[in-house]
C-alpha cells in the first residue's frame, strides 16, 4: 500500500538506535498497531536509493517466518527513509538483561531455539543478516515468541555507521573473520551469525560483555585486537555442560567449523530444557519484565 505511511499516526518512541528512531504507529483508519522506524537523513541521494533498494528485497524475501519480524513496507520521502514493520510488545533481549544483569540458562534456551528457527529460514533464502545482538532479538509474550529483527542490515547503511561511533555497538558482535579482508575476499556467510549468536547468549549468561577486558577502553580499535587475537570468550564453568558446549561450537574462531542454525537446533542444549515447565510469559514474570 503506497500510502500506508498516511494513513499511520505517530505515538510513543519504542527506542532509539544507531540509525534512527523507532516509534509506536497507529493505522487511523483500522486502528493497527505498528512499529515505525525511522532512518535520518544524512546520505546522499544515491546512498539512500542503495540503502532503500537493499531493505525492500530483504523485505520481499522475509515475509514468511513466524521468528523473524515482520516488514509491512519501505518509504522515502523527504530524504528520511522509514521502515513499517510488526510491533513487538516485550522489549528487546537486551532489555531484559540490562534490568536483571544475568539471564538464566532455560530462558536461554528457549530464545536459542526461536532465534535458530528464525536463522535457518533467513539463511536457506541465503540472507546473512549481519547484525545478531540483544537489541535486535525481540520478545512478544502472547504469543510467545522471540523474533528477529533488521535482518539484511544494508552493506551501504553498515559503511556509513564505521564512520561514527555507532559502529562500536553494531561491530562489537562481529565474527573475526569479518575483520579480517584476506578472508574470503573480506565477505562472509551464515556462519558469521552463529558467533553473533553465540557471544549474544554469552553476554546474557555472564552478565556482561565478553570481549572487553576489565578497565579497557571500549573503543574499536580494542574491541577488533581482543575479537581477532584472542581466544574465542569461554563460556562461564557453573553453566551446564550442554550450555558450555552449545556456545564453544558458536564460538569457534574458524568459521567452517561452526555448526549451521539447522545443526544447532538439534544440540542438546535445547533438549535439556524442552520439558521445562518455563513458558517465556512465566519467565517474563519470574524476571518480572
Ligand atoms: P538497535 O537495534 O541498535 O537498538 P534500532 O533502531 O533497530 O536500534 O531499534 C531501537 C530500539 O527500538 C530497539 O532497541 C527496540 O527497543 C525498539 N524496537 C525496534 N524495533 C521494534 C519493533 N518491531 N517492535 C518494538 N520495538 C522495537
Ligand atoms: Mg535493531
Amino acid at each position: 500500500d503506497p500510502n500506508l505511511l498516511d494513513d499511520l499516526e505517530r505515538g510513543e518512541i519504542l527506542g532509539h538506535g544507531s540509525s534512527g528512531r523507532v516509534y509506536k504507529v497507529v493505522h487511523k483508519r483500522t486502528g493497527s498497531v505498528y512499529a515505525l522506524k525511522v532512518i535520518q537523513a544524512k546520505h546522499d541521494p544515491a546512498v539512500r536509493k542503495q540503502i532503500k533498494k537493499e531493505m525492500e528485497i530483504s523485505r520481499r524475501h522475509c515475509g514468511h517466518s513466524s521468528f523473524v519480524v515482520q516488514c509491512y513496507g519501505v518509504f522515502e520521502r523527504m530524504g528520511e527513509i522509514s521502515l513499517v514493520m510488526e510491533l513487538m510488545n516485550d522489549g528487546t533481549l537486551a532489555d531484559l538483561l540490562a534490568k536483571h544483569k544475568k539471564i538464566p540458562e532455560h530462558f536461554l534456551s528457549f530464545v536459542s531455539r526461536h532465534v535458530l528457527k528464525g536463522l535457518k529460514y533467513l539463511h536457506s533464502k541465503k540472507i546473512v543478516h549481519r547484525d545478531i545482538k540483544p537489541s535486535n532479538l525481540l520478545l512478544n509474550r502472547n504469543p510467545q515468541l522471540v523474533k528477529i529483527a533488521d535482518f539484511g542490515v544494508s552493506t551501504e547503511l553498515a559503511s556509513t555507521f564505521a564512520q561514527c561511533n555507532s559502529f562500536v555497538g553494531t561491530c562489537a558482535y562481529f565474527s573475526p573473520e569479518r575483520f579480517d579482508p584476506d578472508v574470503n575476499g573480506g565477505k562472509y556467510d551464515c556462519s558469521a551469525d552463529i558467533w553473533s549468536l553465540g557471544l549474544t547468549l554469552l553476554e546474557c549468561a555472564l552478565g556482561y560483555f565478553p570481549c572487553l577486558k576489565e578497565g579497557q577502553k571500549p573503543d574499536w580499535p580494542t574491541l577488533i585486537c581482543n575479537i581477532c587475537l584472542d581466544d574465542p570468550p569461554a563460556p562461564p564453568k557453573d553453566a551446564s555442560p550442554e550450555f558450555q558446549n552449545f556456545i564453544r561450537l558458536c564460538l569457534q574462531k574458524d568459521a567452517t567449523l561452526r555448526p549451521s542454525a539447522h545443526q544447532l537446533l538439534m544440540h542438546p542444549f535445547l533438549q535439556i530444557y524442552e520439558d521445562h515447565s518455563c513458558t517465556l510469559s512465566t519467565s517474563l514474570e519470574t524476571l518480572s519484565l
